[in-house]
């Protein structure tokens, strides 16, 4: 029996509101609490509002349901566990936080609301608490496409999804599921069934593989079967794990996790290797790797383009009075006007080293890429630096050349750099620009 039964029980009739951002931690430790409220601000903007004791929960419970509750197992006013049965019947998404892991404990986690439970000696375990919490509250996480022809076993899985706050999307055909991808990019995975009328789901995942690598989009078969090599030729078809069913939902919640988890370090991965760390833009290996797709439509299309070397104008002479940390100041902004004023899609553009940079524009008219070199030049030369003691401000070279695709990349880069040369030579802060000559 509750406590909450027993002493005050909530209104059914009166409106509680969700508070879109919010989350409750009760426990009446202050030292644990301190941690937990720390690591899940730190994670986050979120809001995290703690209550000590049962009573004082269950009446800010009465009044407002959190996206998300954190609480310990026992409190000085509910010593049995109470706070759980209370989040339970009011179907509030909790994470328990306990000092024990024991059979009793873990039989807790089949209670739907708990969507998780940590332990609180375990190493990094305030973390991983402050870490679920961002996972349950990010409204910008993927939403997961669920493929099953079965009504009701798609509704036992998609439930649990949801309950773990995922956004689901739901299938019942292996054309449908291909159709929900196409107009839904963001998804990043999918979990399938085996058995079904249209195509099963091996068929499904090697058409998903057709169009989608492993490290962009994962997918998980699910199936009840007996049959040992379902998983195995699941697995050969690209999947990127199994289940089978009847499943426990914290191993569902596991292996979910796990593929978002593997996702999301192949993106920082991805992102460390193709970015320069200073200025975010891509670097010279990565220039040339999207610019490769770029020529092939090039060529395809007949598209005419442009290539441009950007270069600061006597940048040793900035490092030298005012410091390297200003020098990086200043590539820094230099390379968020670029970026800008490039905007997105009709350029790639690069830091190739030092105070140099690439601008490559695959679809743009010669006058286009002309106004465009000379608003770059003229909104760099307006920047305004501030550094201790005087404000400082610099110029650009930039040399462009009209991109010659029966050329490889590297000529129409020297062709660039020569125009530059030329740029520098009449005095700097200026364009050349090959188009001019013809
Ligand atoms: P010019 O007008 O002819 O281009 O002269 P410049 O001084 O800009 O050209 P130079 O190539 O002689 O000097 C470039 C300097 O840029 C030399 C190098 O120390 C500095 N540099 C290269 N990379 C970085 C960086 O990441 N940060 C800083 N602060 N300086 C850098
Ligand atoms: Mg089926
Ligand atoms: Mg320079």
């Amino acid at each position: 029996m509750s406590l909450l039964r027993k002493i005050d029980r909530v209104p059914q009739n009166r409106p509680v509101s969700v508070s879109s951002r919010s989350v409750f931690l009760i426990e009446d430790s202050i030292a644990v609490g301190m941690l937990l409220k720390n690591s899940m601000e730190a994670e986050g903007a979120i809001d995290v509002v703690w209550y000590k004791t049962y009573a004082d929960a269950a009446l800010a419970l009465a009044e407002q349901r959190p996206v998300v509750a954190v609480t310990g197992l026992n409190l000085p006013d509910a010593p049995h566990g109470e706070i759980l049965d209370l989040l339970s019947d009011l179907d509030v998404p909790t994470i328990l936080f306990t000092a024990t892991l024991n059979r009793k404990v873990r039989a807790r986690f089949a209670t739907p609301n708990i969507v998780d439970y940590f332990v609180k000696d375990a190493k990094d375990a305030f973390d991983n608490v402050a870490k679920a919490v961002f996972r349950l509250t990010d409204e910008t996480a993927p939403p997961i496409l669920v493929v099953d022809d079965s009504r009701t076993a798609r509704a036992t899985l998609v439930t649990l999804l949801r309950q773990q706050s995922y956004r689901v999307l739901e299938a019942e055909s292996g054309t449908g599921a291909l159709e929900i991808l196409a107009g839904h990019p963001e998804i990043e995975l999918v979990v399938t069934d085996f058995h079904m009328p249209d195509m099963d789901g091996h068929e499904l995942t090697r058409r998903i593989r057709a169009q989608y690598a492993g490290d962009r989009l994962r997918v998980i078969g699910i199936s009840t079967s007996s049959d040992p090599f379902l998983s195995a030729s699941f697995l050969k078809a690209g999947a990127s794990d199994f289940i089978y069913r009847p499943f426990i939902a914290e191993e569902v919640k596991y292996r979910i996790e796990s593929n978002i988890e593997t996702l999301k370090q192949i993106k920082t991965l991805r992102f460390l290797a193709e970015r320069d760390p200073l200025t975010g833009l891509y670097n010279r290996r990565a220039f040339f790797e999207g610019a490769r797709s770029a020529i092939e439509t090039m060529k395809e299309q007949r598209q005419e383009g442009s290539i441009a070397i950007l270069d600061i104008d006597h940048f040793k002479k900035v490092n030298d009075t005012y410091g390297h940390d200003t020098g990086d100041t200043v590539i820094r902004l230099v390379a968020e006007v670029i970026d800008e004023l490039n905007g997105a899609g009709d350029a790639i553009t690069a830091r190739f080293g030092g105070e140099e940079f690439v601008m490559f524009w695959p679809n743009m008219k010669a006058e286009a890429v002309k106004a465009r070199c000379e608003q770059i030049r003229e909104a760099i030369a307006d920047l305004m630096i501030p550094t201790t003691g005087a404000v400082l401000s610099v110029t650009v070279s930039i040399g462009a050349a009209i991109f010659q695709h029966t050329e490889g990349m590297d000529n129409n880069l020297n062709a660039a750099d020569q125009m530059l040369y030329m740029a520098k030579n009449q005095g700097r802060n200026r364009v050349i620009y090959d188009a001019m000559f013809y």
